[in-house]
């Protein structure tokens, strides 16, 4: 049986305790999977990513999916280094959220929940709702008030409960935390069965490129909901003897919100609100995130590193994307924007993966920025 843990005070919870952090202390929560993941737990007839089901928290049957996932992986080659593209911004709702909303909304169904309440700078409240939709539970939606037109016209159609709050995402994520009190906390950062999903994106890879890892893997951070999963992933495929060796993860942020960055330099500061500037990639500007200490670690024991990218060179990538036949919104294609930083720190004929994580239709007022001059 899975274990939800205290990842302060080590508590031990059982899976299907209606909770989203510790009874005990307030911490976050950890899932520990009982299952060793195999090439062999694959389900290839089953197309997304549910063909992992053996190693996902929920039987299949129980799935709330829209057949979600694998998403394409194309070779993008660069000095001497295998670089891949993984568009992960072809999902129902246009970003790789729908990983982590597939499966923590399929589990809250298993568990009854009727009601739920979550944050988001757009994205992640736009995969819940979409999921929530499906499985027919009513969510409210905390955004900021500044979020993207089209991710709040997004959020109306799936028919979610939209509040609109002034001031900081900050602001956002604490308003959401007092109205879950009477209800249930879907938060894509705080509950570990989010996480259970964007691990996938770790299987994929691991699949498409022939049951192997990559040597670095290169993904935007703020929250770290994509790269904690993938880690998670990687981890659970090191473990069982998959692979040799973790990909070396380079999260990137923005310059203009960086706590991670000054973080892993100063090992010894904490997270401050001061380092929130407005930036074009929205959604990763995060001054506070929840999982800093496991985001760090994770760079640590991967032997990765993390690079930030200014408004300047997200733009200049988005036209270079665009004129590749591929329209990707400003948060998604930091990782792109830090390629040269990934590959001065790869060596030749290395793997390199490129997360693309959003749809730029979703920001089509910030595209024109840049188009209309
Ligand atoms: C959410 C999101 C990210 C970053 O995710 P974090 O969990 O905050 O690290 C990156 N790109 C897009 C398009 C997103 O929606
Ligand atoms: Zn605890």
């Amino acid at each position: 049986m899975p274990v939800l843990r205290c990842s302060s005070c080590g508590y031990a919870y059982d899976y299907r305790e209606p909770i989203w952090k510790c009874n005990q202390c307030g911490g976050l929560l950890d899932l520990e999977m009982d299952s060793v993941f195999t090439m062999e737990m694959i389900d290839r007839v089953v197309p997304g990513l549910w063909r992992y089901h053996r190693a996902l928290p929920v039987p299949l049957s129980k799935a709330v999916t829209f057949d979600e996932g694998m998403t394409p992986l194309t070779a993008f080659p660069v000095n001497d280094r295998a670089v891949y593209l993984k568009h992960d911004h072809l999902f129902q709702t246009g970003s790789y959220k729908d990983r982590g909303a597939s499966v923590l909304v399929s589990y809250l169904q298993t568990l009854g929940i009727r009601r739920v309440v979550e944050d988001s700078s757009g994205n992640a409240g736009c995969a819940i709702a979409a999921y929530c939709a499906k499985a027919n539970i009513t969510c409210e939606i905390f955004v900021p008030e500044k979020t993207a037109p089209a991710k709040l016209s997004q959020l109306k159609m799936y028919g979610a409960l939209l509040r609109k709050i002034p001031g900081t995402r900050e602001e956002t994520a604490s308003a959401a935390r007092m109205a879950a009190k009477g209800t249930y906390y879907a938060s894509h950062s705080w509950n570990a069965f989010f996480f259970q999903g964007t691990k996938t994106f770790a299987y994929e890879v691991w699949e498409q490129l022939g049951g192997r890892a990559p040597d670095v893997l290169v993904l935007p951070v703020g929250n770290g909901t994509l790269l904690l999963g993938a880690y998670i992933g990687f981890s659970e495929l090191l473990f069982s003897g998959a692979i040799p060796k973790l990909p070396r993860l380079i999260g990137v942020q923005s310059t203009a919100c960086n706590p991670l960055e000054r973080m892993f330099q100063h090992p010894h500061e904490e997270p401050d609100s001061t380092t929130w500037q407005e930036t074009i990639a929205e959604g990763i500007a995060i001054a506070r995130p929840v999982r800093a200490r496991q985001i760090l670690r994770a760079l640590k024991d991967s032997q990765g590193s993390i690079v930030s990218v200014s408004d300047e060179e997200v733009k200049a990538t988005l036209l270079k994307l665009g004129k590749m036949g591929l329209c990707i919104e400003p948060t998604g294609a930091v990782a792109m924007a830090a390629l040269d930083q990934a590959v001065n720190f790869s060596s030749k004929r290395e793997t390199i993966i490129i997360a693309l994580t959003g749809h730029g239709l979703k920001a089509a007022e910030k595209l024109d920025q840049i188009t209309l001059r």
